[in-house]
Order: C-alpha cells, then structure tokens, then sequence
C-alpha cells in the first residue's frame, strides 16, 4: 500500500477504486484549512474515508474531529472504525459519542415527557436536586469509578447503548446511603466528562447546527469551532435538518393554557391582556384574510406587529410584553417543568428579531375534536445563512454522502464557502444493478385513473411473480397512491410474505418490520415484498445486503402539489440562483428515488434490479440527476429483462 496511506493509519488491507482519491483530497483541504463536498456512493467504504484523513490532522494539530450522523447504527459504525484506526496506529484514540440526551436518559420519569418537553425536565431535575443520576455524576467522591467506567468502555470499544447500559448498572461505591444516591451514573453527563478535549467526538447534527446547544456543547469539548475539524455524514440530510430545528409555531391552544397559567400564579388582568391582544391578533388577522377551504395562507411580520402593537396600551411595546411574561416564566418554573407563559414569550420574541427573507410566516387552521385550532408558524426556507455560520467557522468541513446529487445545489443551499468538489464513481460493477425505466405509465396528477392504477398494478404483480424467490421492496409516492394501487393487486397470488408500511408507525412497529423482512424462519421462509413511501425511513438507511432484497420498485415521483413552503422555497431559490424549480422542487424528489433505489446494492457482491415506474424518469430534467452507475434502459416488458438478469448466474457474463 502507498506509504501515505500507512502513515495516515489507514487501517484495512486495500484500497477500493475512487477511496484513495477521496481520502487524499480530504488530507489536502484539511490541510489548507477549506472544506469539501463529497458525494461518495455506497460501497466506497465513506466512513473511514472520511475520518482516517480527520483524525491525523487533528491529532497532529491538537484538534477535536466532530463527526455528525444522524444515526445510532452510523454511530455505532464511527467507533469500529476509530477502533480499527486506533489498532493501525497503536495509539490511543479518545472518543465519546452523544445521541439525543433524552435517548441517554436513565431517569425513570423519561418516558413522561413528549421530546419537545424533555429539556425542561431535565433541567428542573438537576437544578432541584431530583436526579439522583446527575448528583452521582458530579459527586466527586466518585470521580475515581466514574473514570473507571468511562475506561471500560473505551477499552470495550462499546456503542453508545452499551455505554448507557454500563452507566444504568454501575451503583456509587458507597456502604451508607443516602451519602450517594442508589443510582447509576447519568450517561449523558460522563459522555460529556469523557468529551472534554477528547479526539473524536461522535454526535448528532443538531449539536452543532442548533444555536443553544451548540454554545453547550463546545463548551462540554472543551474546543472552539475553530479547533472543530468536522465531518458531516449523509450530508444531504442537513438542509431540512435545519428547515425543521428553525420552524416555531404558536397556536390558540397555548395561549389558552398561557392564560389559565396566568390565573394560577399571577391574579391581574394586565398580564392577561397580552395573551388576549394576541388571541384576537390571530383570529382578526384568519376572519379578514378569509381562508375559507384552505388550511394555511401567508401572512408577514410586520401585519402582525401592526395590529398587536396597536392593541399595546400607549407606551408599550412587543419587547417589553416579552421580558414581562419572561418574568412570569421564571416565577411558574419555580414549581413547574413547563412554563406556557414562557412559551408564548419565546415565539414573540422569535417572531420579533428573525428576519424575512430566509423566512416564512403562515396562519395555520386545524381542526381536532370539532374545535378550530388557529396557529401562527414561522418555517426557515433558507438554511445557507445557519449553515455557513457554523461550517465557515471551523477549521475544515467535510460534507459527505451517496446523494449529494447535484452536489453544487448543496454547496449553494447550505453556503459552503471556500469550498471544493468531489464526485466519485461506483466501486461497484455496471453489471451489478439492472436499472428500467417502465415508461407506459406516470403518477403525473393530470394523467392519474384507475386505469393507470391498473397499470401500475399489472407491471408491479407481473414483477413479483417473476421474482417470486426473491425479497423486494416497491416504493410509492404517498400513502393514498399506494392504496390505489394495491386496489389492484391480488395480494394472495403473490406467494410472499406481505409487509406494508402504514401512516403514524411507530419506531418500534418499524423496526419490527425490518426484521421480519430479515427473518428467514417459520412462515417467513417464504420471500417478502414491502410496500413502503418513498419519501419515509425506509428509503433512508436500510442495509439489506445479498439477497436479503433483490428487487426494488420504485412507482412515480415523489412530487406533491406545490404549497406555501414548496412555492416560498422555489420563489427564494429563483431569485437567489435562478433555479427556483430545480433547487426547490425537482431536485429533492430526486434525491428520494435515489435514496430509495439506492437500498438494492450495498456491497460488492450483491446484484439487484431498480425499476423506475414513471415514463418522467426517461426526461433529461430528471434523467441527469441519476448516479453515473445507473445505466436506465426503458422497457416496457419489465419482466423478462428482469427475468433473464437473474437467470445469468455469473454477472461478468451478463
Ligand atoms: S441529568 Fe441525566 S439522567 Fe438526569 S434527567 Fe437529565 S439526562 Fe436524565
């Protein structure tokens, strides 16, 4: 192997084609302090192509790399490859990895707090000294054990659910209680203690992306972002990672519960009346725009400070309401976990200082349990201006992942500056994925019927016949589609095991389906077809390697009728870069169906077909968004192409 490679630790005994090419260009532009985008397909070995580059320049500089996967499993992947880096080198190699903190959270009130809502739990659980797992992780009597753990789990190259289970079992060293509590250690808290200026910190995009925890969370690792050398996996996930962490929204129902928070612990009118002065903004505001069927309109910030502040007595104004009902908040969280009243303060305050452009402002109007629901939103468009604060603040930047296609729109969306390119091919070979494009059929809304789904139908029955040993997964563009379809399909004559993904499944009931999927016991012997939506979790980071899946279908594009959002994003992108439609609306479907075909080939040794259902892949609008790999043969017989693939048993001979 090239002397370069042994002395950066890299740590396997070869190098795929494209990997080394991608490893060098990381090496340079850390080293001349730039940042770069990579759109490495699956099966180049990313991860490690990504950190063996870091980790030695950081090391060698005295810096922490940070790497980003919204993943556990990714986590978990990250710290077999610092392991592996670690047994290259013969150096130690400090880590820590952080999920979601309610995640790590051993406290046996957890699970009665929603997410939104756990933060405030917690905190109210350290400040009052209700968290026996916290006052063991700080006690310092214990300083000598909680090392001890910390070193066993780095010594046992544990994940992050090994390393909470060690902390949920490790009791103080103590004879006599309560001179400690008889708890375990909180695992988030000596992750943090584990962190300080560790080499490698393991953790999720928020950390870094969300103003608030990022402060936190540098301060925990002890780095500024400057001595950050960050690598960001499945990178195309980040701009609606920061859409959604940048969306806040106020509704009716808060300032209901606001008011009788109000009437707990404040007993004068003149608090109220903000809350009221904000009611009869929203509801003046919804009565003269006349929303009539519609479920949301545009509104702008300035309509709403007019008439709110025209409401103020003379003198007052929105800033002061705020610091008012703030003061509310403090006295509420004395003896509460939540504070409305605060919340209301937040998103005044958020509605007052965040500015438009990257901004969009909506009335929304639900209706639940007979009763309407009117609330105000405030959704991010424009995620370049969070971005770029945080990845031209560091010393490097890595953006990588299978899908950064095309990879300029994400160098423009998330405004990476001083940045570089690179776009690798498939290691994997053309004969490994057969691609069709079935182009006598579209979900295009003009041209959908029931004798379209009919269709759909007849191609998707005659696919499955034909591969009835093999597992596979068809992927539509919306559950009420998907119904439409399978209206047509006899499910029985299948002969597999049906598993079908329904609207509000649970992360458990999800993963329960992967493994039946996996399963290859009892009934299960028999092979599986998923039907799932192309723009849900299980187009996105399932690893069904060999013949665990065979075939993917993927039936039409993933493109709804444009809304407010949609309609907001295409505008500001049209008047940004001149590619409203193709930043805003094209582009991310496409990255979907790749997403989702992507799901067939995940190593070297594995053959597959993709099949496209929609006769719009075969237009060059779409067509060129397509991995080079992907050679798209339009067909209008499926089956036998399909067919006659797997009945070569050799693929060099195909
Ligand atoms: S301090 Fe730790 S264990 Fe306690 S509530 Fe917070 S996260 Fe949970």
């Amino acid at each position: 192997m090239d002397k370069f490679f042994e002395q950066i630790n890299f740590p396997y005994d070869s190098i795929r084609k494209g990997q080394d090419d991608f490893i060098k260009q990381v090496y340079e532009t850390i080293k001349l302090k730039k940042n770069i985008l990579v759109s490495a397909p699956t099966g180049l070995g990313k991860t490690v192509s990504g950190l063996a580059p870091a980790i030695y320049q950081a090391k060698a500089r005295g810096l922490t790399t940070v790497v980003l996967t919204s993943r556990q499993t990714q986590a978990n992947q990250v710290i077999k490859t610092i392991l592996d880096i670690q047994k290259k080198s013969g150096k130690p190699i400090s880590y820590t990895a952080f999920i979601g903190k309610r995640s790590m959270c051993i406290h046996q009130d957890r699970d009665l707090y929603p997410a939104q809502d756990f933060n405030e739990f917690c905190k109210k659980a350290r400040t009052t000294g209700k968290c026996g797992h916290y006052i063991n992780a700080k006690n310092t009597e214990h300083e000598e054990q909680r090392k001890s753990i910390i070193d066993t789990s780095i010594q046992a190259g544990m994940g992050v659910e090994g390393f909470v289970d060690l902390c949920r079992v490790n009791k103080p060293d103590v004879k006599e209680y309560p001179k400690a509590s008889k708890c375990g250690f909180c695992p988030y808290e000596l992750a943090g203690e584990r962190a300080f200026q560790a080499d490698v910190v393991i953790c999720d995009f928020n950390y870094l992306f969300q103003q608030g925890i990022r402060e936190n969370f540098l301060g925990k690792i002890g780095r500024t972002l400057e001595e950050c050398i960050v690598v960001v996996d499945e990178a195309h996930n980040l701009p609606d990672r920061i859409r959604n962490a940048y969306t806040f929204s106020l509704s009716t129902e808060l300032l209901k519960n606001a008011l009788s928070e109000l009437k707990d612990y404040v007993k004068d009118s003149t608090y109220d009346n903000y809350i009221h002065y904000l009611r009869d903004t929203i509801e003046e505001i919804y009565f003269n725009k006349g929303l009539g069927d519609k479920t949301e309109f545009l509104i702008t910030k300035k309509e709403v400070l007019d008439l709110y502040n025209n409401k103020l007595p003379k003198n007052e104004h929105i800033g002061g309401v705020v610091e008012t009902l703030q003061e509310v908040e403090m006295r509420v969280k004395e003896e509460r976990i939540i504070s409305h009243v605060g919340r209301v303060a937040a998103f005044l305050e958020k509605w007052n200082e965040i500015g438009e452009e990257q901004y969009l402002r909506l009335l929304e109007k639900n209706v639940k349990h007979d009763k309407t629901i009117l609330s105000l939103k405030i959704k991010c468009i424009d995620p370049s201006e969070i971005s770029a604060s945080v990845v031209n603040k560091t010393f490097s930047t890595t953006l990588m992942s299978a899908t950064l296609s095309p990879i300029n729109m994400y160098k423009d969306i998330l405004g990476v500056g001083n940045a570089t390119t690179l776009e690798l091919d498939s290691p994997f070979s053309k004969k490994s994925q057969l691609t069709l494009v079935i182009d006598d059929v579209t979900t295009k809304y003009s041209a959908r019927s029931i004798d379209m789904y009919k269709k759909i139908a007849n191609h998707i029955t005659r696919l499955l016949h034909t591969t009835e040993d093999k597992n596979s997964i068809v992927f539509f563009p919306s559950y009420d589609l998907m119904q439409q379809v399978l209206n047509h399909i006899n499910i029985v004559s299948l002969n597999k095991k049906v598993l079908r993904e329904q609207r509000y499944m649970t992360k458990d009931e999800k993963e329960r389906i992967v493994d039946d999927f996996k399963s290859n016991s009892g009934f299960s012997q028999k092979a599986k077809v998923l039907f799932a939506i192309t723009s849900g979790s299980f187009a996105e980071g399932l690893d069904l390697p060999s013949d665990q899946l065979e075939m993917v279908i993927v039936v039409g594009l993933p493109l709804g009728v444009p809304d407010n959002t949609t309609n907001a994003i295409i505008a500001h992108y049209d008047k940004k870069f001149k590619k409203g439609q193709l930043y805003g609306y094209i582009y991310p479907a496409m990255s979907k169906i790749i997403q989702a075909g992507g799901r067939c080939i995940r190593t070297t040794e594995d053959r597959g077909v993709v099949v496209l259902m929609d006769n719009r892949f075969y237009w060059p609008m779409y067509a060129q968004s397509f991995p080079k790999n992907w050679h798209l043969q339009k067909t209008k017989s499926p089956e036998i192409e399909t067919s006659n693939f797997f009945s070569t048993k050799d693929p060099m001979d195909f």
